[in-house]
């Protein structure tokens, strides 16, 4: 057997092409394109590199992005105060700080300060918790990513043995928070697993996120599975590559992401759904704003 690979650059161009009309006749309707601002602290290579995807990818829909890049430096009081002022600009429909941040700055406090209702990342708490009960407004956008993909090909993860490799709380934890909610059967596995692969080789549907290259052998996975590799590593020699032994896993696998090209692009996608989503909402929020009293969570 060799896996279906899932093309997750196609998958986003797709829904890219969507979105771009979708803000068309939002403009037609609203007067407005929606906007979001993207705070950059100070001046991590890769970091820059993501803030320029993220925001390139919002120009190609036609979101406007408000780049704020602020030096290493910048106190806590000052950025918090930045995201206040950005939570009171009506211009302004997403908020999104790139992490990770200085050490100086508290990264709980910046998460929190931003309104729930500009959290298009989904890591402010009102976010977070409602994936407990399954009224999360903004889904934090791999997780969000990875179950569009598999809606992609038709994958229903009802009722499936879902193994998650990695339980950061960006990744692992919502995933599966957000497969629960679709009533997979979830396992979590994390670097304190003992014997990884008595879980993995049980998978349905096998979720990688942990950041170790070749963590998944071909041993480790059930004939026709399905894969999916959201890690990103960069080897010595400048290759990129995922958690999954590609190749091995390819042979036995029935579905699998390739690294990059799978969940990668998505991710950005999904930011680009949430800023729409958080546009649509405001413009209601306006008109109507008492059908929303059970959300307004203000910082
Ligand atoms: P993290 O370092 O915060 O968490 C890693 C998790 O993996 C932890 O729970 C840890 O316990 C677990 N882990 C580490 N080594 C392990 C091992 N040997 N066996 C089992 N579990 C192990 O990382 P993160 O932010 O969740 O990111 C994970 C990976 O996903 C990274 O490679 C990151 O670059 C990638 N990532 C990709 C995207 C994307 O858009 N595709 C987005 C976010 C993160």
């Amino acid at each position: 057997m060799t896996a279906r690979t899932i093309n997750g650059l196609a998958v986003s161009k797709r829904l890219r092409g969507d979105y771009a009309l979708k803000i068309k006749e939002l403009e037609k309707q609203w007067g407005k394109r929606p906007g979001l601002a993207v705070i950059l602290v100070g001046d991590d290579a890769a970091s820059a590199v993501y803030v320029r995807n993220k925001e390139r990818a919002c120009e190609s829909v036609g979101i406007n992005s408000f780049h704020h890049a602020l030096p290493s430096s910048i106190t806590n009081a000052e950025l918090l105060g930045l995201i206040v002022e950005l939570n009171a600009n009506p211009d302004v429909h997403g908020i999104l700080v790139q992490l990770p941040l200085p050490p100086q700055i508290d990264v709980r406090a910046v998460l929190a300060t931003i309104s729930a209702e500009k959290d298009v990342d989904g890591f402010h708490l009102y976010n977070v918790g409602g994936l407990i009960t399954g009224s999360t407004v903004f889904s934090p956008c791999t997780p969000f990513g990875v179950m569009k993909l598999l809606e992609s090909e038709n994958i229903s993860v009802e009722g499936q043995n879902v193994v998650v490799v990695g339980a950061s709380n960006i990744v692992g934890k919502p995933m599966a928070l957000m497969l629960m909610q679709q009533e997979a059967t979830v396992a979590v596995c994390h670097a304190r697993t003992r014997d990884l692969a008595q879980f993995t080789i049980l998978a349905d549907i096998l979720i990688v996120a942990a950041g170790v290259p070749n963590l998944i052998l071909p041993q480790m996975v059930k004939r026709g599975a399905v894969v999916i590799d959201v890690g990103i590593n960069r080897l010595p020699d400048g290759r990129i590559v995922g958690d999954v032994d590609f190749t091995g896993v390819v042979e036995k696998a029935s579905f699998i992401t390739p690294v990059p090209g799978g969940v990668g692009p998505m991710t950005v996608t999904m930011l680009l759904h949430n800023t729409i989503q958080a546009f649509e909402r405001a413009q209601t929020l306006r008109q109507a704003p008492l059908a929303f009293s059970a959300f307004t969570t203000q910082n």
